[in-house]
């Protein structure tokens, strides 16, 4: 679909008027700064506190205070079962099953835990494939389980690196790796949308390249989860991560989300590291020693729910429910679309010494999210937008990354933001 956007604030704010989700900004706490509600484009790094978050956390906190330990257990709503009403939205918003999803823990966490389900090298069989530049924590993680197992980093772990004046991999150039390696691959692990350039990768081709080799295929979504369609179950994905905190709106350091494929639900024996909360519910409190683990993503938990920030989460997924995943996706197109149109114009007036676009141009090869090179003097650049009360994020060396959010942003902060950000540029541009 091509749109004839228009550069105009009236044109922002029509598209505004038209926008069914319109309301749904005010459900969330907006940061002010100089007396003035800022421009926050910075979901993708920690999302807006929604509204409804206070309320959730205050009805647990009140239920501990009155009931103590028989929370667990009583009233209509106990903790005991708290983690399973969250899968119904989780599962819809990943296009996964109930059962194949379950929210614990903290991201890199749980990373780790599927790494040792999932990557279990054997013989020549011993290569994780990940994205050149993939999040340190990532990064940090599968190098330390290839030295876990004995192996040398070195060796092998492969970093996908873009060709020779490209930002981005072409999914050609990641499945002509993955067969090169062939059966020397365990694991082919990715950041669904990379947190650098916003790269949404081609999850299903890559899947069904490395079950080819024999691999197995898990991702990152931290920052996919609740920004990009996704179809985990049907993409035949063995396990996916992610966090919650980004464009999930759960708060900092918010719990974090695990799906594993039906096809490994039933495997008691998989290798994993066991707790009581994976035993089989029906007997967990029973405190048998002989670990039975519970069937689908569940039979991974370690620890009884994290019921505090879990209500946070849960509050969030709410909010989701009722804007619907797939009107925001919707939305999100044409608001990011709306921005990259703006970018580009910005780009034909400055030059590409000034500023360029990493982000894929095609809508289906991206999230929200939009990084913008700014080749000299991008650390004043970012500053000024600060001081203009916008909020953006900085990766060095020079890139600003723009997120609008389709939840709580309008288009007319994505337009204010530009002229804001076409002065900065100009009055850069005329000091030198
Ligand atoms: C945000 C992010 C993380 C952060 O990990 P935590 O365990 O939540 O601190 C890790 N990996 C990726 C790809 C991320 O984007």
């Amino acid at each position: 679909m091509r749109i004839n956007y228009q550069d105009t604030i009236t044109y922002a704010q029509e598209l505004d008027q038209q926008d069914k989700l319109a309301s749904f900004k005010r459900e969330f706490h907006h940061p002010v700064k100089k007396g003035k509600e800022v421009i926050y484009l910075c979901g993708n790094s920690l999302g807006l506190q929604p509204k409804n978050a206070r309320v959730a956390l205050e009805k647990e906190l009140k239920k501990w205070a009155e009931k103590g330990v028989d929370g667990h257990f009583e009233g209509n709503d106990p903790w005991f079962k708290y983690h399973h009403t969250m899968k119904k939205t989780t599962a819809e918003i990943f296009g996964a099953k109930p059962l194949e999803v379950v929210i614990m823990n903290n991201l890199t966490v749980n990373l780790h835990l599927m790494m040792v389900s999932f990557y279990r090298p054997k013989g020549q069989r011993r290569k994780i494939i990940i994205e050149s530049g993939a999040f340190p924590s990532d990064q940090y993680a599968v190098e330390s389980q290839i030295k876990f197992h004995g192996f040398d980093p070195e060796q092998d772990l492969i970093e996908l690196k873009p060709r020779e004046g490209e930002y981005t991999l072409r999914t050609e150039d990641i499945i002509g790796e993955i067969e090169e390696e062939g059966d020397k691959v365990a694991l082919v692990m990715l950041g669904g949308i990379n947190y650098y350039t916003g790269q949404f990768f081609d999850l299903e081709k890559i899947a069904k390249a490395a079950h080819q080799v024999g691999a197995f295929a898990g991702y990152d979504l931290a920052h996919a989860a609740g920004n990009v369609p996704l179809q985990l179950h049907d993409w035949d994905v063995d396990f996916a991560v992610w966090c919650t905190y980004k464009y999930m709106n759960s708060g900092p350091g918010g719990t974090s989300g695990v799906f594993v494929h039906e096809k490994h639900a039933n495997e008691k024996d998989i290798p994993r590291f066991a707790g009581w909360w994976g035993h089989n519910e029906e007997e967990r409190f029973l405190m048998n020693s002989n670990f039975d683990p519970m069937i689908g993503a569940d039979g991974w938990q370690l620890s009884c729910s994290q019921v505090l920030p879990m209500a946070v989460h849960r509050a969030s997924l709410e909010i989701f429910e009722k804007a619907g995943f797939n009107n925001l996706v919707e939305k999100s197109r044409l608001l990011t679309g709306y921005l990259f149109y703006l970018m580009n114009l910005l780009i034909d007036k400055y030059g590409t010494e000034a500023i360029k676009i990493i982000t894929p141009s095609n809508p289906d090869e991206r999230g929200c999210q939009i990084s913008l090179i700014i080749p000299k003097d991008g650390k004043k650049v970012f500053d000024a937008l600060y001081n203009n009360n916008v909020v953006v994020d900085w990766r060095e060396p020079d890139v600003i990354r723009v997120a609008p959010v389709p939840l709580y942003n309008t288009f007319e902060e994505v337009y204010i933001f530009y002229s804001i950000l076409e002065k900065v540029l100009k009055d850069i541009r005329f000091k030198q």
